[in-house]
C-alpha cells in the first residue's frame, strides 16, 4: 500500500485511519521503508523499536474497538534522552552504552495510553548538549533538506525524522534551543512549551531548571494536537504545572488579546544587530514582518535591555546544572563501568572513558561556577540576572502581546563549520531568553536563502501563552 507520507500530517492521519483507508500498521510499514532507505545518509534514527508493529497492532485493536483517542494509531520517533520501559536509551553518549530503561517517562506513558506508535530513538547532541549533532558518539545527523548541511541540534535526529518523512511527529527536549533551532534548519514547526508544562519526568536531565520537552511537526495545527495531548499536570515532577486551566486565565489577562486575539507583536531591534547574524536572515525577518503586517498585526519595536545577557546568564546557570546532573553517571548505576584501582578511581575512569570532549567541558565549567570561591561571582550573578530578565520580559508581555526575532541567527551550517565552542553557543543566542524566563516559543518555517536552506522565524508568548502561538503561527505558516 502506498501512502503519500510527504503530504500527510497527524491531522490527515486521523482521517485516513478513521475512514479505514489505512490502518496504523500500513501506517508503520510505510514509515519503517522510508528509514529504511533513507537513514543510512541522514542518521536520524539510531534504533527502529522491534516492537513497533506490535504497537501499531494494538492501536488498530483500539480503533476497531471504538477506542480511538487524539494519538491512537499516530507513529512518532523519541529523543535518545527519553526513557521507555525495556528500550535503550542512551543521550547518544558512550556512558549509557547499552543501558536498558527501566521505567517509562510520563510523556511515554501518556503516549502509550493514547496508542500512539513510538517507533525508534533519535539521535542528538551528547547529554542535549550541543546545536549540531556533532557531540554525538554515533555521528552527525546530516539535513534531509541539503545533506551536505547538519540537522541542528541537539535533537538534531528528531528535527531529521519528521523532515524526512520518517514519522508523523517526534519528541525533543529545549534547554536551551535545542528544538527550535533544529526544526528551523530543517524547516518544519518546532514547540518549546511553558516550563512545567509537559512533565519532565523519565527524560534524562541537563539543566534541570531550563529543561523541556516539546514536539516537533509538520505543522502548527500538529503541534497544537501533540502540545494540547501531552501537557497534563504529574505528581513525579515538583515543577510540573497543570496547564489546561491556565491557558484561558492567561488569555484573559492579556490586555491587548480579546477572546485570545493576538493584535500587537513586538521586535527587539536592539537584540537583533548582534554580531554573526546572517545578512539574509535579517532580509528575509523584514519580509516575514511585512507578512504579519499583511496579516493585520501591529508591530511594534520594543526594548528588551538585559536580554542580550542571556546567552551569558544560560552559559553559567546551564553548566552548574549538567556538572550536578551528570555527576551520576559514575559506573555503578547505570551504563559503562570500567574498573579501577578503587571506588574513585573507577568513577574518574568510567568518566574519562565515558563522556565526551563537550560534556567534560561543560562539567568542569559547572563545577568551577560553583566552586567556594566563585560561585557568589558567578552562579549567583548569573541567577539574580535571570530574574532581572524575567522581570523586564514580563513587563513587555504588558504591552505586545507576542515577541518575534528569527529563530536562528544563520541558516543550517557545515558539519566542522564552527571551530570554536564559543562560535556554536552564539547558535542559541535568540532561543535561549524563553528557556532562562520559561515562557513558551514556538519555531516556524519562513521561506529559504538564496542556496535553498530552511529560515526560520520566532514567536514568544507570555507563560501560558500557547495558544497564541498556535493562533499567529497557523495565520502565517499558510499566507
Ligand atoms: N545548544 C544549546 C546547548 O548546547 C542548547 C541545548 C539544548 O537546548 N539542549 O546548550
Amino acid at each position: 500500500m502506498s501512502i503519500d507520507l510527504k503530504n500527510l500530517t497527524i491531522k490527515k492521519a486521523q482521517d485516513g485511519l478513521k475512514s479505514g483507508e489505512f490502518t496504523s500498521l500500513d501506517l508503520v510499514e510505510s514509515y519503517i521503508k522510508e528509514i529504511e532507505s533513507k537513514n543510512k545518509e541522514i542518521n536520524a534514527y539510531l534504533e527502529i523499536f522491534e516492537d513497533a508493529r506490535e504497537q501499531a497492532k494494538f492501536a488498530d485493536e483500539m480503533i476497531a474497538k471504538g477506542e480511538s483517542k487524539t494519538l491512537t494509531g499516530i507513529p512518532l520517533a523519541i529523543k535518545d534522552n527519553l526513557l521507555f520501559k525495556g528500550h535503550r536509551a542512551g543521550a547518544s553518549s558512550k556512558i549509557l552504552e547499552g543501558y536498558v530503561a527501566t521505567y517509562d517517562a510520563k510523556v511515554i506513558e501518556d503516549l502509550k495510553k493514547e496508542g500512539a506508535v513510538i517507533i525508534g530513538r533519535t539521535n542528538m547532541d551528547e547529554f542535549a548538549m550541543g546545536s549540531s549533532t556533532e557531540t554525538s558518539a554515533y555521528g552527525v545527523t546530516k539535513n534531509p533538506v541539503n545533506t551536505e548541511t547538519v540537522a541542528g541540534g541537539s535533537s538534531g535526529g528528531s528535527a531529521a525524522a519528521v523532515a524526512m518523512d520518517g514519522a508523523l511527529f517526534s519528541l525533543g527536549s529545549d534547554t536551551g534551543g535545542s528544538i527550535r533551532q533544529p526544526a528551523g534548519f530543517c524547516g518544519i514547526v518546532g514547540l518549546e512549551p511553558t516550563y512545567g508544562t509537559i512533565s519532565r519526568s523519565g527524560l534524562m536531565a541537563m539543566g534541570s531548571s531550563l529543561d523541556i520537552i516539546g514536539p516537533f511537526t509538520k505543522t502548527v495545527e500538529d503541534s497544537e494536537i501533540v502540545f494540547e495531548a501531552l501537557a497534563n499536570e504529574d505528581v513525579k515532577d515538583s515543577t510540573s504545572i497543570l496547564m489546561k486551566d491556565r491557558i484561558c486565565q492567561k488569555i484573559e489577562a492579556s490586555p491587548n488579546a480579546e477572546g485570545g486575539r493576538v493584535k500587537k507583536i513586538g521586535v527587539p531591534r536592539s537584540f537583533l544587530k548582534g554580531d554573526g547574524i546572517n545578512k539574509e536572515t535579517l532580509e528575509n525577518f523584514e519580509k516575514s514582518l511585512d507578512k504579519l503586517r499583511a496579516l493585520g498585526y501591529e508591530i511594534v519595536d520594543i526594548e528588551i535591555p538585559l536580554v542580550e545577557y542571556s546567552l551569558a546568564v544560560y552559559y553559567v546557570l546551564m553548566p552548574a546544572e549538567v556538572s550536578t546532573n551528570l555527576s551520576r553517571f559514575d559506573g555503578i548505576r547505570f551504563g559503562l563501568s570500567v574498573a579501577g584501582e578503587s571506588v574513585a578511581d573507577s568513577y574518574k575512569k568510567t568518566k574519562e572513558a565515558g563522556f565526551g570532549k563537550e560534556a567534560k567541558r561543560r562539567i568542569l565549567l559547572g563545577t568551577y561556577v560553583l566552586s567556594h570561591g566563585y560561585y557568589d561571582a558567578y552562579y549567583n550573578k548569573a541567577v539574580k540576572l535571570r530574574h532581572k530578565i524575567t522581570e523586564e520580559m514580563n513587563n513587555v508581555f504588558e504591552n505586545v502581546d507576542l515577541i518575534v526575532t528569527p529563530t536562528t541567527p544563520s541558516p543550517a551550517f557545515k558539519p566542522g563549520a564552527k571551530s570554536s565552542p564559543l562560535e556554536m553557543y552564539l547558535s542559541d543566542v535568540f532561543t535561549v531568553p524563553a528557556n532562562i524566563t520559561g515562557v513558551p516559543a514556538i519555531s516556524i518555517p519562513a521561506g529559504f536563502d538564496s542556496e535553498g536552506l530552511p529560515l526560520d522565524l520566532q514567536f514568544m508568548a507570555p507563560h501560558f501563552g500557547e495558544k497564541l502561538l498556535f493562533e499567529v503561527g497557523k495565520k502565517f505558516e499558510v499566507k
